[in-house]
């Protein structure tokens, strides 16, 4: 498996930036992990955003969906053109949800919504994906993601407050890619549906993942403070999220 960083900023894109979006390749297929604002753009330097094969969204938070409405019309065009068949919508797994943001993730031809839940287990060309919910913002679902293909496992933590109950679901991961919200100097005494930087490190560590992408950073952050800060995890590699980050699995 190949882990393309192609946005990780919060709660907007900085200059040139991007808001979370992960592009994650199997010998089978082409997923992305959440839509964030810029994503689409930087999705189209890997490859033409018509070979898609599903996107999984984590929750409806503006961060994580801003461009799934561009990515719509770009898929209506390509099909106009006859690079991707008519009759071939992109698969859009999401929390399932009776709100009106569901409604506009079936567009067209282009793209079909597939409620998710906690319990869904999907199986999409070689990953097998599953579900945890959890402890993030407004009262709506925001699920985290193990992926696993060919022997080796992502979990995708999504948004992820300190009340997430794991139960397992990361342990033993290849590769965690955890949010880091907060460093030290502004971490909010009461926590809010995130994780800081340190806590992401020691969580990390605590499941006995194999690797750490620290995410889901402010744009100002400087890279070498959140690796200090992500001291905990001593069990292999740390990286901090940046655009064009590759991680081969
Ligand atoms: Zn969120
Ligand atoms: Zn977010």
């Amino acid at each position: 498996m190949r882990v393309t960083v192609l946005g990780y900023q919060s709660p907007y894109p900085g200059p040139g930036g991007a808001t979370p979006g992960y592009l994650i390749e199997t010998n089978e297929v082409k997923l992305l992990v959440d839509c964030g604002s810029g994503v689409l753009s930087q999705l189209g330097v890997y490859l033409p955003i018509y070979e898609l094969d599903a996107l999984l969204l984590s929750h409806y938070h503006h961060d994580h969906v801003a461009d799934v409405g561009v990515l719509q019309y770009g898929l209506m065009v390509h099909q106009l053109f006859g690079q991707r068949p008519a009759d071939q919508p992109l698969p859009i797994y999401a929390p399932a949800l009776q709100k009106q943001q569901t409604k506009t993730l079936t567009y067209r031809n282009a793209t079909r919504f597939f409620p998710v839940e906690e319990q869904s287990q999907l199986a999409i060309g070689d990953v097998h994906v599953s579900f945890l919910r959890t402890d993030h913002g407004d009262g709506d679902p925001c699920y985290a993601m193990r992926l696993v293909a060919n022997g080796k496992t992502i979990v995708y933590g999504a948004d992820s407050g300190p009340g997430t109950n794991w139960r397992g679901f990361a342990d033993r991961a290849d590769l965690f890619i955890c949010e880091g919200t907060y460093l030290d100097h502004n971490r909010p005494a009461k926590p809010n549906g995130h994780l800081s930087v340190r806590q992401a490190a020691e969580l990390a560590q605590a499941h006995d993942c194999r690797s750490l992408l620290v995410t889901h950073l402010f744009h100002g952050y400087e890279e070498s403070e959140v690796l200090g800060q992500a001291e905990a995890f001593v069990a292999g590699p740390v990286y901090a999220a940046r655009i064009g980050l590759q991680i081969e699995l």
